[in-house]
């Protein structure tokens, strides 16, 4: 029988490797950001092309390679990093597996220049699939640039399943963060085709978080500052009274590298755990440094979790310095409060109460249950002894109510009444209406929610919002992760009637919103829709219609514990079973509840 196994050709074996390390073109950003960085660069260009398909660039001025060591990169274990496997666990620079040049240049084509200070020139090199293609001297800062062309070009396949540009932007984005937010003191600048996304100077830690999310993230910084023999931390955590429902900003690193730790995560949950309502968070930015050897680090390049070796005693560190913190700056608040037992009380913040509820006419001072009263013998007003359904309705009412002013009911009156005198408001909350199999009881938010939701949808889909212009525009500042989201779904929003324009580096004007949102203001509005977008990660512009009419829905839906007309509810139940699904919300929450008939019998 002859042989059959061959050794796989070296360029064959580096697209294998390449399928771990280079998953997408932001991992490429990530791998050149890391060398420039364990480079000792004090400035770093990315200049992105197309999401990172055509070209990803990265100019550094550190200290370059020779042309020995130029064309020595590229191959596989080739690192000036580590000697030995024991230099694993002392680990102080980013790259150490000398795999991801040479995976780069597997699967794209690269054009190296770069120069010592030693050297008077420099070397281009351009690899193509592995191959060297050229290697000649040429005249170059002191530095290196890096530009990968065409990534996956020999690869179709992978090509092929590169996700949208505003997917593959947005990885891209997050990991440039990510490193940035470590090496405060190294400019960075992120360019995307001819938009300037971040320009970020050397600078402090926190005004380095405040460039990267936003001025508004400057006042709510607590800083973290703890020495023990086990761990260092650094970093700051925001105020209680910032914490919020989504769009949290929560970081972990430790000994420079960006990481994920869901127990650490509730370290800080457990600090907050009495100063901030459940399902709430706060952003934080904390920094770990550690005995390398009591991590794994010789972990996976792509993967984010790491394993520690004091897990426990560190996380009561982590806990007791953040409490530290928070009371150190007086955030704790004397009386000690159990947020577990407060009611949700969604009804009534300044946001909703702005709420002028579109296309229904409310009568703020209208009291469902006066009809009843006024049938009542004791209120003195006279009773319509002609109508002969209210007739049977005064007998039944001809009680006082009770204290709560809730009615008591009678089944049997209800039937009987009148299409428009079918509904009954309950607690400010629920609309009773009585059904064949029983009675129904629906939340009134919820449902129209969902009959705003489907009007929405179908302006969205349809492009025929109504636009109603403000008088006076209002801008909204955001992080440039966040505006090149807004930017993409600007269309959208134009379709359901908002008109924006863009002031450049990150200000939009909001010239107009949709007819039915008076009231609402348009820069949480539109903050609200860039969170749950970003939130959903959604890849077609199709998909990012279902996150806009849910906010604006959501936004301007009746609240809880507003007053509604018959005919009011009349319209609203009305109009949610014209919709195609009345009885979920399209976030999937229960709008409707029918108590049988029977049950109702058992009780008597
Ligand atoms: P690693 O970073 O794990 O060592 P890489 O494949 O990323 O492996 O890089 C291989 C080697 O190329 C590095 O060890 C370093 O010596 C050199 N190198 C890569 N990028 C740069 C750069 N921007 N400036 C100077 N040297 C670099
Ligand atoms: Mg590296």
């Amino acid at each position: 029988m002859s042989d059959v196994i061959r050794l796989l050709p070296d360029s064959v074996a580096n697209q294998i490797a390449a399928g771990e390390v280079i998953q997408r073109p932001s991992s490429v950003v990530k791998e050149l950001v890391e060398n420039a960085i364990d480079a000792s660069a004090t400035q770093i260009h990315v200049l992105i092309t197309d999401a990172g398909r055509t070209c990803i660039q990265v100019i550094d001025d550190g200290v370059g390679m020779s042309p020995t060591d130029a064309r020595l990169s590229f191959e596989r274990h080739a690192t000036s990093k580590i000697c030995s496997a024991k230099d694993l666990f002392s680990l102080s620079t980013m790259g150490f597996r000398g795999e991801a040049l040479a995976s780069v240049a597997a699967v794209s084509q690269v054009e190296l220049r770069t120069r010592t200070a030693a050297e008077e020139v420099g070397t281009l090199l351009i690899v193509s699939g592995s191959k060297v293609e050229l290697q000649e001297a040429t005249s170059c800062p002191v530095g290196t640039n890096f530009q990968v062309k065409n990534l996956f070009f020999n690869i179709p396949a992978r090509r092929k399943f590169l996700k949208s540009d505003k997917t593959e932007l947005s990885n891209i984005i997050r990991d440039f963060e990510r490193i940035a937010l470590v090496y405060p003191t190294i400019s960075f600048t992120l360019r995307h085709n001819d938009l300037e996304l971040f320009h970020l100077p050397a600078s402090t830690l926190r005004n380095r978080i405040v460039s990267i999310f936003g001025k508004r993230l400057n006042q709510q910084l607590l800083p973290l500052e703890v020495d023990t023999a086990l761990v260092k931390i650094r970093g700051y955590v925001a105020q209680p009274e910032y914490a919020r429902k989504k769009g949290a900003h929560q970081y972990f690193f430790v000994n420079g590298r960006y990481m994920r730790h869901a127990y650490f995560n509730k370290a800080v949950s457990e600090a907050f755990s009495r100063l901030i309502a459940a399902g709430e968070f706060v952003s934080y930015f904390i920094y770990l440094e550690v005995d390398p050897s009591t991590i794994d680090v010789n972990i996976h390049p792509t993967k984010t979790e790491i394993k520690f070796e004091n897990e426990q005693p560190i996380w009561q560190i982590l806990m007791a310095s953040i409490k530290e913190s928070l009371g150190k700056f007086n955030a704790v608040p004397s009386i000690d409060f159990d947020t577990t037992d407060m009611p949700e009380i969604p009804a009534f913040t300044a946001h909703h109460e702005a709420v002028s509820p579109p296309e229904m006419e409310f009568n703020p001072n209208f009291n469902p249950f006066e009809s009843a009263a006024s049938f009542s013998d004791q209120s003195g007003t006279a009773v319509k002894k002609s109508d002969k359904v209210y007739e049977s309705v005064a007998i039944n009412r001809s009680r006082p109510l009770s204290p709560d002013n809730e009615p008591i009911m009678s089944e049997a009156s209800y039937t009987e009444k009148e299409k428009s005198v079918r509904n009954y408001q309950y607690k400010g909350r629920y609309i009773i209406s009585s059904v064949k199999s029983g009675l129904m009881l629906i939340d009134q938010h919820r449902a129209h929610v969902r009959v705003l939701f489907d009007k929405y949808f179908l302006q969205l889909e349809q492009k025929q919002g109504v636009s109603h212009g403000l008088l006076f525009p209002e801008i909204i500042q955001v992080p440039p992760s966040e505006a090149v989201i807004l930017k993409q779904i600007e269309e959208e929003l134009s379709a359901i009637g908002f008109d924006l324009s863009d002031l450049g580096g990150g200000s939009f004007s909001i010239n107009a919103i949709p007819s039915g949102m008076e009231g609402v203001n348009p820069v949480n509005l539109i903050r609200d829709m860039l969170i749950s977008t970003m939130e959903k990660g959604v890849e077609m512009v199709d998909e990012m219609r279902m996150p806009i009419a849910l906010t604006l829905a959501k936004a301007s839906a009746i609240v809880y514990g507003q007053v509604l007309s018959e005919m009011e509810m009349n319209n609203l139940v009305d109009t949610l079973f014209a919709c195609s699904m009345p009885k979920y919300t399209p976030d999937g929450k229960t709008i409707l509840a029918v108590i049988d008939e029977t049950e109702i019998e058992k009780k008597f």
